[in-house]
């Protein structure tokens, strides 16, 4: 059976060593966030994940969810742990006190999320949703929801869903079919279905509330396949009282299926009917009809969809949410690959028997073995390092002390996100893989828990947006948007900690191949600059080199700064030597053996969409 220990002395360097959050007392709270308060709460939170969510996570996958009579059951012990979540405060970490959360930034949010998820993906899924859905409706939602919704999805007596898929599209959601017709009351009632939904339905709670998109028809009862007239609602499973927030009868949404799959086979991944439900439209109200009795805003119900920015606000957090999913999943692959390789015996060391005394040596003895390790433990901690800092992006770009900074944090946190979604999660999933290697046949077999890491690992590059289409977002939105402005910002902070770092010999290790790196990163961005404008396909071509070299230069930048600090600890005598000591060597790792790559990345990028589009579409079916 695999274990789980929470890295907490990780969390703390890089929130007071690497982030030095403590000393960010311009953001609110963060003066409170000494190395006394972050350890309590992380240590606390590692006890629960550890002790609590990570034994439930094999029963999760051996029962997966079922449906019966129209309801979703749950594994055994999970709606126990979702109490024990609620009750710890674990959901509501980041929630605003006014709604009786503990108001934590995103950077100790995050960092708890990551623990969760090592220990049972699946579980941490509901609260993970839930915790999405009500920033969205504290957003955007009424004040009835403010105050009757909001509050109760935070404590955990209801849950939330985000609704976006239908059967015939994901990606396109342009295509959507399901639709909402707005009642004389104000409200709406909303027909069609939606495929897909985590946490769709359960048996943790009476009422789940859905954040559902969908469209809202012309003056002719017609849909477009406009995005602009897609919405944002609210659709309770239970009827809510606008008035007492009570409970009341059941609306129109039912589970059609519950889809049964590779992995995260405790969540539910439900098909959800909506006939005829109560909806409710978010944001702004649009405009009163006109004295001539038409809808102000033309006839083709295109107006602005409201409420849409709460939506688009949920997806950037969940995909940041689905990044640290790739880490949490690496780390707690490679903590249990890691204990096999000291345990099993095969070989000899290739310099010489190790263990003269046994009849083999421990397969860590092995480079080869070694390599798989590090790799993924390299990613792991560089990754972390990076998603850390970007979730201090996230709340400077609300609390910045001025405009100027604001801007910037928002700039790159945009910048960045697609690239800690797509390049985390294939990373994660190779860092599963790579550890259930370790394991040789034993990490086939279910009993050792590693074949259930690659399984659950392998959905964190499909949801949220598939990779590839996270890499398009990169080249053809954010690294183009502004006239490239977070491009710029990013590249120059490179630059800058480069410039700063070069005549340090110590540092020459890390900075010779990150300058090398980034001058890759660059090329191809000039590359892609002065090539794509002439044909579209050399963008969607590059893309996905393009994520993977921002991917590993970003690590590098991480890793060269850990390595900094490492360096000056060690020759001041602070902290623990074994710990930065180790922080060096999967810092030369990560130069060695990540930033050659790029190379390829960069001519492979360059080879543009000639041949990818040179075939006839028939072709690749023959
Ligand atoms: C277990 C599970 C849980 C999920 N949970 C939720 C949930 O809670 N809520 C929800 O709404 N959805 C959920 N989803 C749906 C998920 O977000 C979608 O499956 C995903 O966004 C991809 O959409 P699709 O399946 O329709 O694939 P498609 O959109 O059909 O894409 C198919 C392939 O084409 C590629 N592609 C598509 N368009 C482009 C393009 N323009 N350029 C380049 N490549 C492109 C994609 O990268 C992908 O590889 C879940 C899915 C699963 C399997």
């Amino acid at each position: 059976m695999p274990s789980y220990k929470a890295p907490t002395e990780d969390f703390q360097f890089l929130f007071h060593e690497l982030l030095e959050i403590d000393k960010r007392d311009d953001l609110p709270g963060f003066a409170d966030l000494t190395p006394d308060m972050t350890s309590a709460i992380m240590e606390g939170g590692a006890k629960f994940c550890e002790e609590v969510l990570q034994p439930l996570n094999q029963i999760g996958d051996e029962e997966g969810c079922t449906l019966e009579n129209g309801v979703v059951r749950t594994p055994t012990g999970f709606k126990e742990a979702f109490e024990q979540y609620c009750e710890g405060g674990w959901n509501r970490l980041g929630a605003p006190e006014q709604y009786g959360g503990a108001g934590l930034p995103a950077v100790i949010t995050f960092a708890f999320s990551e623990m969760g998820s090592s220990s049972n993906h699946a579980l941490t899924m509901y609260p993970g949703l839930t915790g999405a859905a009500y920033s969205a409706l504290a957003a955007t939602g009424d004040d009835w929801m403010k105050q009757h919704v909001v509050p109760k999805m935070v404590a955990g007596v209801w849950t939330g869903t985000m609704c976006l898929t239908e059967p015939h599209c994901g990606t396109d959601l342009k295509l959507m079919k399901t639709k909402a017709v707005e009642q004389p009351d104000g409200t709406y009632r909303m027909t069609g279905t939606k495929i897909f939904i985590s946490g769709g339905d359960h048996d943790m709670t009476d009422n789940i509330i859905h954040m559902v998109i969908a469209k809202i028809p012309d003056e002719d009862g017609k849909l477009h396949d406009d995005l602009g007239t897609v919405n944002f609602f609210m659709v309770p499973k239970f009827i809510v009282d606008p008035e007492t927030g009570e409970r009341k009868e059941r609306n129109g949404v039912s589970v059609g299926a519950v889809e049964k799959k590779m992995g995260i086979k405790g969540n539910a991944t439900c098909v959800l009917n909506f006939d005829d439900a109560v909806a409710y439209r978010l944001g702004p109200k649009p405009q009163p009809k006109s004295a001539e009795g038409g809808k102000a805003g033309g006839k083709k119900g295109k107006s602005k969809s409201s409420g849409m920015a709460g939506m688009f606000g949920m997806m950037n957090g969940a995909r940041m949410g689905v990044g640290i999913q790739g880490i949490a999943v690496g780390e707690v692959a490679v903590q249990n690959g890691a204990a096999y390789a000291l345990d099993r015996t095969a070989g000899r060391a290739l310099t010489g028997a190790k263990n003269p005394g046994d009849s083999a040596d421990p397969i860590i003895v092995h480079p080869d073995v070694r390599r798989m390790l590090l790799q993924s433990r390299a990613f792991v901690e560089g990754a972390r390092a990076l998603a850390l800092w970007v979730s201090m992006l996230f709340t400077v770009q609300v609390h910045g002390k001025d405009e100027a900074e604001r801007e910037q944090a928002g700039d790159l946190s945009q910048l960045l996100t697609p690239v800690i979604k797509g390049y985390f999660t294939d990373k994660g999933f190779e860092a599963a893989n790579a550890a259930m290697q370790v394991l040789g046949g034993h990490g086939y077999i279910r009993e050792h828990g590693m074949e259930q890491f690659v399984r659950d690992a392998r959905i964190n590059q499909v949801y949220e947006g598939a990779n590839g289409v996270q890499a398009l977002d990169l080249v053809a939105r954010k690294m183009t948007s502004k006239g490239g402005r977070a491009t710029l910002t990013y590249f120059a902070m490179l630059e800058a900690f480069i410039k700063a770092n070069e005549a340090d010999a110590n540092m020459k290790p890390y900075i010779e191949p990150l300058k090398t790196g980034y001058a890759r990163l660059g090329e191809a961005a000039g590359w892609l600059s002065e090539n794509a404008p002439q044909d579209f396909n050399n963008a969607g071509a590059a893309s996905y080199e393009m994520l993977n070299m921002f991917g590993v230069v970003s690590l590098a930048w991480m890793w060269a700064r850990m390595a900094k600090i490492a360096m000056a600890k060690l020759e001041a005598g602070e902290g623990n030597p074994d710990f930065y000591k180790r922080k060096l060597t999967l810092a030369k790792y990560w130069m060695e053996r990540e930033i050659p790559n790029t190379a390829a990345y960069l001519e492979r990028a360059k080879a543009g969409a000639g041949t990818l589009m040179e075939l006839d579409e028939e072709a690749f079916v023959a």
